[in-house]
């Protein structure tokens, strides 16, 4: 039954992903561990699955999304007698090891894998600004595709598993990134009184004019000329990132989250790369 798709994991974003393949007119079994999770969406057409075995045997497909890699092998490990024949599209957040260890595990039980990274909050499944990443092996990704394009934009990365699982990652440092300069300003602006909701537009702003910055870093990172076109040399912005640290003295807030990259910036400068731009300061993170 081509229609016929599984979901093990009915939390936050599980659930999305089974409604959004649900509105694509799949046939869809739910089961997720605390069982009355499934109830919302049995009402909308789901068959409930009693235990994870019976969602895997309901479909040949089967879209794993559980809170962890341990969870999935908890989960799976006591039904590995059905999963032969099986494609198993695993959600999970994971590092890329973990991934191409189940890709292994998937293999030996004579199921197929992919894994997969999404890029999405559960409320964008299903509409044009969800994408999700997947890895594995291309005649697997191409059979499924054709479901999963369901949750969003498809990206397909490779038959590395891990591939996924590592960009994944590196968005989300990308993300984590944002957010803590962010904290950090709204931290800064609500000691002197100011409202987050009065500030957060010309935040936004600050971090649209912002956003182009990977793409002219890339040029220099994969270059390794660090000196090129430089227009915000490393000197100037480590005497101006102090600032950050006296003004929160100043406001009575902690700059804790701003201080590992001063420290790599004062490394780098030390270094003798203080005509050079700030993305030299990946040369330290090379272990
Ligand atoms: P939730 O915390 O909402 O749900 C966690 C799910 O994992 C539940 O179904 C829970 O079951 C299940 N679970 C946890 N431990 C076990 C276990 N030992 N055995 C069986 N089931 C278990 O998380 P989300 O749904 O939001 O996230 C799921 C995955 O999706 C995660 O890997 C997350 O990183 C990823 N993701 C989430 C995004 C988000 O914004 N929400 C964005 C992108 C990716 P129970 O209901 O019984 O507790």
């Amino acid at each position: 039954d081509q229609k016929a798709v599984s979901v093990l994991g009915l939390g936050d974003m599980g659930a999305a992903l089974a409604e959004a393949l649900l509105a694509a007119g799949h046939r869809v079994t739910v089961w997720n561990r605390t069982a009355a999770k499934a109830d919302p969406l049995v009402a909308k057409g789901a068959a409930r699955a009693d235990t994870a075995a019976d969602a895997v045997l309901a479909s040949r497909l089967v879209i794993v999304c559980l809170l962890d890699y341990d969870s999935v092998s908890q989960v799976l490990a006591p039904h590995t007698d059905v999963l032969a024949g099986r494609t198993l599209v695993n959600l999970t957040n994971g590092t890329p090891g973990q991934a191409r260890e189940m890709a292994t595990w998937a293999a030996d039980h004579g199921a197929d894998y992919l894994d997969g990274g999404i890029m999405a909050v559960p409320p964008m499944i299903a509409t044009p600004a969800a994408f999700v990443l997947y890895s594995g092996p291309s005649g697997t990704f191409d059979a499924a595709r054709p479901v999963l394009d369901a949750f969003g934009e498809s990206n397909y990365l490779g038959d590395d598993p891990g591939s996924a699982a590592l960009q994944d990652l590196a968005l989300l440092s990308g993300m984590y990134g944002m957010i803590s300069g962010a904290l950090h300003a709204f931290a800064l602006v609500r000691s002197a009184g100011a409202s987050a909701r009065e500030f957060a537009p010309l935040l936004n702003r600050w971090l649209q004019t912002m956003s182009g910055w990977p793409v002219g870093a890339a040029e220099q990172i994969d270059s390794g000329d660090y000196g090129k076109d430089v227009v915000s040399n490393l000197g100037m912005q480590e005497a101006a990132y102090v600032n950050h640290f006296t003004a929160a003295d100043e406001a009575g807030i902690s700059a804790e989250l701003l201080a590992p990259l001063h420290a790599l910036m004062q490394r780098r400068v030390a270094g003798g790369h203080a005509h050079e731009d700030l993305t030299g300061v990946i040369e330290l993170l090379k272990k």
